[in-house]
């Protein structure tokens, strides 16, 4: 196991135009372990001059840096470097995201690594086959299309999956050839710093990526509407969405936004209930239920209700929560103090409200902000715990009797970000797949992500789609080119 001492956390300083400088005003801030409730270390806290500062530098190496002459191919081996570099670190990287952020070591290990990784792999396939095409057009004329990269982008993001968003993010935005400035959020800033690092190593010039941790009213702020970054693409809370799209405006930059959800995970009676019970636990507790995508409304039909609740309860609460760096915890710590606060407020507004708690509701121990898996039963789709996004491990279970029923209640949100459903019948898998209003469907599985398959929203979960082949729609642009050919 590596000790805290062995972890590669430089004094925390931002890093711009491939160098690592103190912020423009010298201050500096702490990021804690919310296990611990301890400081980690202290990092550079980024302000509007540092963006700045980071702009011109995502400016100068976008317009004349060496990265615009860098072969497509070669922007491939140097995501290639950068995942063989992330592989050879990635106890390190996990241990440091476990640390900062308060999951379990074994998910960082089994799922953020994994999938980190993944998604390099697959960009890193991508640049030399990023082309345009060319158009039987009317007349003497040769048109054709060049797909060029949309310049200097402003990615800022969340603390729930701080390395994995990073990586959503920077990985397409090199494979189509911008330059980037990235904003961590203020929680867990510290992996996405060492990736920076590590970027460096693997050879990519000086400029393409900069790293500014700050808080979002500041430095998130100061990124969106700044008047020379091209695009921003934004993970976080609807409400900030809205911010950052306002923001934005200023020059019209282009947008992208993965926001919250309230996602229905529904259960027919003719489901195998022992994996949609699993699915009903991965769906809500996995990363102690700070995924934007969450099963947090789980609808029941009502002649399986009894049996389903009790054995999900069974299960919740025999979840091991704890110590998120051993190897056996399942649930770790929520990220702050603040998500802590707001998640226990949660649970006294569902229980004000009438909904009948069937197991957790309460903090887990005297130290660390570990929150019981919470289960609410007897929920209605009016309640506050079934309409906002908590984003903690309780989940808002409400019966059904009929398809149409449950149909209309799912769609039921301002959210659409991910639906699941679980059934042996194919004709009501395939009708809700259909019917459901969200940007991602899952049929008798939960959770299930691929670099190859958008993600993204409909409704207020935000619009744009990441991964697959649909990233690239979002870091390129195309121009069309007229040639005469006549006389
Ligand atoms: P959460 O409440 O879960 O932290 P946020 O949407 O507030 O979600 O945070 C997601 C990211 O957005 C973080 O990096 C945060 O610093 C940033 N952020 C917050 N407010 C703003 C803002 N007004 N402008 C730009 N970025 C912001």
């Amino acid at each position: 196991m590596i000790t805290k001492e062995q972890l590669k956390i430089k004094p925390g300083k931002l890093f711009i135009d491939g160098k690592w400088v103190d912020s423009v005003s010298s201050k500096t801030f702490s990021t804690i372990n919310p296990a611990t409730e301890e400081v980690i270390t202290t990092v550079a806290e980024g302000d509007k001059g540092d963006i700045n500062l980071a702009v011109v530098a995502a400016r100068k190496a976008f317009e004349d840096g060496p990265w615009r002459k860098t072969d497509a191919r070669d922007r491939g081996k140097i995501l290639l470097k950068i995942m063989e570099l992330v592989e050879k670190n990635k106890e390190e990287l996990a241990r440091l995201e476990t640390l900062d952020n308060g999951k379990p070591i074994s998910e960082t290990t089994a799922a953020d690594l994994p999938l980190i990784v993944d998604c390099l792999l697959y960009y890193a396939g991508w640049p030399d086959k990023i082309h345009g095409e060319t158009i039987p057009v009317r007349g003497e004329f040769l048109n054709y299309t060049i797909r060029e990269p949309v310049g200097v982008v402003g990615q800022i993001i969340p603390w729930n999956f701080p390395l994995l968003m990073a990586v959503w993010k920077i990985a397409p935005a090199i494979a189509c050839g911008n330059t980037m400035v990235l904003k961590p959020a203020e929680q867990t800033p510290l992996t996405a710093l060492r990736f920076g690092e590590i970027c460096q190593e693997a050879g990519l010039p000086d400029g393409v990526l900069n790293i500014v941790p700050g808080y979002g009213p500041t430095a998130g702020a100061a990124l969106a509407e700044h008047m020379d970054v091209d695009k921003i693409a934004f993970t976080g809370e609807y409400i900030t969405g809205r911010l950052i799209m306002k923001a934005a405006s200023r020059n019209l930059k282009r947008v992208s936004l993965e926001l919250g959800g309230k996602s229905p995970n529904i259960v027919f009676a003719d489901s195998d209930m022992d994996s949609a019970v699993n699915g009903a636990m991965t769906g809500i507790f996995f990363n102690q239920g700070e995924v934007c995508c969450a099963g947090s409304r789980l609808f029941l039909e009502k002649s399986i209700h009894d049996e389903f609740i009790d054995k999900l309860s069974n299960k919740a609460s025999s979840l091991r929560v704890g110590n998120p760096e051993d190897s056996s915890t399942q649930m770790g710590a929520q990220v702050s103090k603040e998500q802590f606060d707001k998640i226990l407020g949660y649970i006294d507004s569902g229980k004000q409200e009438g909904a009948k708690l069937v197991t957790g509701g309460e903090r887990f121990g005297d130290k660390g902000y570990f929150i019981r898996p919470t289960i609410f039963d007897e929920v209605n789709n009016n309640m506050k715990i079934a309409r906002e996004e908590i984003f903690g491990p309780v989940v808002s279970t409400i019966t059904f009797d009929d398809i149409n029923e449950v149909t209309r209640q799912s769609n039921l949100s301002i959210y659409g970000l991910a639906a699941a459903v679980w059934t042996k019948d194919i004709k009501k898998a395939h009708k809700l797949a259909r019917d459901l209003k969200a940007g991602t469907i899952w049929i008798n599985t939960y959770n299930t992500f691929d670099a190859g398959s958008p993600f993204g929203g409909f409704k207020q979960s935000g619009f744009g789609r990441e991964l697959g082949i649909h990233s690239l729609e979002l870091y390129t642009q195309i121009k069309s080119v007229w040639i005469n050919l006549g006389t």
